[in-house]
């Protein structure tokens, strides 16, 4: 039984760990040379119904990487402007430790691997091909999970953006983004932002040595430094741009929100440096992720594949998809709980047992099933969809699916049917 997972970003190592847990020989294969994509500069978790969607997968036995993160916090309860109850996991230290853990249950890691292309027999992926580092490669699978994201490459970002920012994906150093559904076929769906293409990434890391000690201290002490922005600075117009439409609130226009991952997460797609550098504190800040985020970010929501709820892509019948690439979801969180479902789907399909499909009265089924029918059935393309805010956190509340309340999350998922249902 032979997983090939394409993408190391959180939705391609929770694909591998469950695969891996279900005992397939998983082989994930990652351009770059660290894992966890734009998990790499991340760090919110457990933000409104982030933290149901958590504790529903710790009781369905899928809690490894949050576990982790959790473990990783430097900040655990923290609340910010229309968020409650936040972790911020230290974006310096995550993927070491969660490429150890993918290693010590057996996965094999490919980095600076990319695939460029997939060699096709009738309706089935047979083999992905690309080069590792300078050599060519080609790996034959029985079942393929495309994590590929939906980010970059520059040739986006230029057309759809301000240009290359020099974000964490560093395109230029291992070449961009290559989707695996589009190369079997498969016509891709593209998200919108006013009638333009795609949504630029919303947030922004600063290094804490270039601003002033006492933003510091209160960033290391509290989690969290709102300082308001003056009137006449204040930039409108750019909350429509983001992709993170949870955070798209008049708060994050008309203040700086800088949260602690390690960095100070600075909560705005860009901010012209000269006008930051004119705000009390920030005299002498500097960017460290995206290097030029004073011009822009990167563009993602260009390609995603269409799928149903089980993550399966429609017209290959070996493929399936997790994280952007299947859908308009945003987060983490949500990368991790598609990953985990695709990784499990792709071994029954080895073993021939029909997809599971989470039911609809789970925070994170409903998530996956109403996503798809929002995008495919109502043409919806211009709304992103995460547990932390926005359209799906209303629906969360409004069905009653959201809670802090772990005994009563657990007893949910029993009563679903699903507890343990992805244990070893
Ligand atoms: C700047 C920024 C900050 C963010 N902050 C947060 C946050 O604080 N909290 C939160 O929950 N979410 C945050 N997000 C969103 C979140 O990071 C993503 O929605 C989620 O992690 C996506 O995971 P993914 O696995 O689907 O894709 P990605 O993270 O994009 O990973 C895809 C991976 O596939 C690799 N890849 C692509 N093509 C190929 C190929 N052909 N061959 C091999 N490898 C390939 C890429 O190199 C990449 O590593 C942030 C996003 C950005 C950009």
């Amino acid at each position: 039984m032979r997983v090939i997972i394409v993408g190391g970003g959180w939705s391609g190592c929770a694909a591998s760990l469950e695969a891996r847990k279900k005992g397939a020989e998983v082989v994930l294969i990652e351009r770059t040379d660290m894992l966890l994509g734009t998990g790499l500069v991340g760090g919110i978790m457990r933000n409104n119904g982030r933290y149901t969607a958590a504790e529903e997968m710790k009781a369905m036995s899928g809690g490894e990487l949050f576990d982790l993160t959790d473990q990783n916090s430097l900040h655990r309860g923290i609340d910010f402007p229309g968020h409650r109850h936040a972790s911020l996991y230290n974006v310096a230290k995550m993927e070491p430790i969660v490429r150890r853990l993918l290693l010590e249950k057996g996965v094999t890691i490919e980095t600076a691997t990319r695939i460029t292309d997939v060699e096709m027999q009738d309706d089935r992926i047979r083999a992905v091909k690309g080069k590792q580092v300078k050599e060519d490669i080609r790996l034959e699978g029985d079942v393929f999970v495309d994590t590929t994201g939906t980010a970059g490459p520059p040739a986006n970002c230029n057309k759809y953006g301000n240009g290359c920012a020099m974000c964490i994906l560093r395109c230029h150093s291992f070449g961009g983004r290559v989707s695996v559904a589009a190369k079997a076929g498969v016509k891709e769906m593209v998200g919108e932002r006013d009638g333009r293409i795609g949504a630029m990434s919303g947030s922004c890391k600063l290094l804490k040595e270039s601003l002033a000690p006492e933003i510091v201290e209160t960033l290391n002490s509290k989690g969290v430094a709102v300082t308001p922005i003056p009137r006449s600075r204040i930039l409108r117009g750019k909350l429509a741009m983001k992709c993170c439409q949870q955070y798209a609130l008049p708060e994050f226009e008309e203040n700086i929100v800088l949260l602690d991952t390690g960095h100070a997460k600075l909560m705005t797609p860009f901010f012209p440096l000269d006008a930051l550098r004119e705000i009390p504190g920030f005299e002498c800040a500097r960017y460290e992720d995206p290097y030029a985020g004073g011009i822009g970010n990167s563009i993602r929501y260009v390609g995603m594949a269409p799928r149903d709820d089980a993550l399966k892509v429609d017209g290959v019948a070996n493929l399936f998809c997790a994280g952007e690439k299947a859908g308009l979801l945003v987060g983490h969180t949500e990368a991790i709980c598609t990953g985990t479902l695709a990784g499990y789907n792709a071994v029954r399909y080895i073993r021939k047992e029909k997809p599971m499909v989470l039911p609809a009265g789970l925070a994170t089924g409903e998530a996956m099933r109403f996503v798809r029918t929002q995008m495919r059935d109502d043409g919806i393309l211009s709304l992103k969809y995460t547990f932390s805010g926005s359209v799906f956190f209303e629906r969360m509340k409004a069905l009653g699916l959201y809670s802090t309340d772990t005994e009563e999350i657990e007893k949910r998922v029993d009563a679903a049917g699903m507890s343990g249902i992805y244990a070893e």
